[in-house]
């Protein structure tokens, strides 16, 4: 039995982003970076459940693309690369936005982004535009003249781009694999929004997947699937979820098709991450930059070809944001209205909360045998403040699938109350069976 009341209306968009982005800084997702200070041009900082709930982003995305996978492999590449990765990649050339200045308040905008006025003091009278470069330069080493240039990396692909070679002879791996990579990326970003969607330092989760050139299209086809699945299994509701393909006059210099999977923010439809066939664009252009063969030899046939890209391209750190407000929720328990996120138990910054029912000492050596059980194998929470019914709310809030209780009667009879964030029931588990019946539900989810 259960007394949970779905709220009458779904949570309306407009209210929804201020709502997340509260409760995102209340509890500890994501702070603003250097707050103390005023904060820093729309950098964010993780706290300590966000970092949870970020690297089970990143996770999540790791055993669907490596781990359960015999044909694609990871790398871990830096993030300072010297110019002529860029040169040869177009990026010095071509990662650039058109940048608009009002005449009125001087303000800058990307020409493709503004919608007539300007956003800041609704002037109409704009400069021409011109060309800004994306990247981020420093200087590598002590001297800051030209041959000591270096930039931030953009994107991580060029890093999987340029370590083909050494994959290939490490890994004996051959057409169709791919190389997979998780790291930071930064782009100067002319008008950072919306939280953690556009941001100048970013995580990305990127994959150049190599196949053999008359190939590209029907593995084009088969990652586009692939990836709007995985969304799927971690939670986002398809009606929040679609493929868009691009038009010929979108495409990238590089694309010989490209789909973005899009979700439905509450400003609208907007990407998540770019699926691109970049054919062999990339190992040509760095073959003829290096001089090195960037290509495949293939001993049964005798055949000497270049593989071409099929590249899921993805954020981490907007997606983790998309989950965030697609799980946002309320709803009423008992008359009391409840914020709920229901995350995935595998995104959830804490898979379980271990809770003593009360702050009496008797209680407290159970409970920590309990919280030891678990917490080889789950990320747990262990809250002792407040009353129970206001715990089960906070970790509702944070989307914690399980809370464990232990009671007086635990200690008689080594049972302890699972407690489930969803449908709110609570059933009596022995201790002996506590693990496996959380990791059934785990497994189950
Ligand atoms: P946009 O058109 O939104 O600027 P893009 O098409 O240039 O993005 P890609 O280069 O395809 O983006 O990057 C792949 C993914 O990396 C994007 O789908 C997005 O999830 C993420 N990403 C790109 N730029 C940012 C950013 N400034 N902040 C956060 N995530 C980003």
């Amino acid at each position: 039995m259960t007394d949970v009341q779905r709220a009458a209306e779904p949570v309306a968009a407009e209210g929804l982003m201020e709502k997340v982005v509260g409760l995102a800084k209340r509890r500890g997702f994501i702070f603003q970076s250097a707050e103390i200070y005023g904060g820093f041009r729309s950098t964010y900082d993780y706290g300590p459940l966000g970092v949870n709930m970020l690297r089970n982003v990143k996770d999540a995305w790791w055993r669907a693309m490596v781990q359960l996978r015999d044909d694609v492999v990871g790398i871990d590449a830096a993030i300072l690369g010297p110019p002529a990765v860029w040169a040869a990649s177009g990026h010095l050339a071509n990662f650039t936005d058109p940048l608009v200045e009002c005449r009125t308040c001087h303000s800058r905008w990307r020409e493709d982004k503004l919608e007539g006025a300007c956003p800041n003091c609704g002037g109409t009278d704009f400069t021409e535009a011109r060309s800004f470069n994306l990247m981020f330069k420093t200087h590598a080493g002590p001297v800051e003249d030209q041959a000591a240039e270096a930039y931030l990396r953009p994107e991580t692909a060029q890093g999987m781009f340029v370590n083909f070679l050494n994959v290939l002879q490490t890994t004996r791996k051959k057409p169709p694999f791919g190389i997979a990579q998780v790291g930071k990326s930064f782009r100067n970003e002319i008008t950072p929004q919306n939280f953690v969607f556009r941001t100048r330092e970013f995580e990305q989760m990127e994959m150049e997947y190599f196949v053999p050139p008359d190939e590209g299209p029907r593995w084009h086809e088969y990652w586009l699937a692939e990836r709007y699945r995985w969304y799927v299994d971690l939670g986002i509701p398809e009606d929040k979820l679609r493929l868009r393909h691009h038009d010929p006059d979108e495409l990238s210099h590089y694309s010989a098709g490209t789909a973005d999977v899009e979700f439905l923010f509450p400003w609208g439809w907007d990407e998540l991450e770019g699926i691109a066939n970049r054919t062999d664009y990339d190992l040509k252009a760095h073959a003829a930059a290096s001089g090195e063969r960037l290509d495949y030899f293939d001993p049964t046939t005798g055949e000497r070809y270049t593989p071409h890209v099929i590249e899921p391209a993805a954020g981490a750190t907007r997606t983790m944001m998309a989950f965030l407000l697609a799980a946002y929720d309320e709803d009423e328990i008992g008359g009391e209205r409840r914020a709920v996120l229901r995350l995935h138990p595998r995104l959830a910054p804490y898979q379980v909360a271990v809770l003593p029912l009360s702050k009496k000492e008797a209680l407290e050596p159970l409970a920590r045998e309990v919280l030891h059980l678990l917490q080889p194998h789950f990320m747990c929470d262990y809250d002792v403040t407040q009353s129970i019914g206001r715990r089960y709310r906070r970790q509702d809030e944070v989307g914690t699938p399980w809370c464990v209780t232990v009671d007086f009667d635990s200690l008689e009879d080594r049972a302890v109350t699972v407690r489930d964030r969803d449908t709110t029931e609570q059933v009596r588990v022995p201790l002996d069976g506590l693990l496996d019946e959380l990791r059934r539900r785990a497994g189950d989810a």
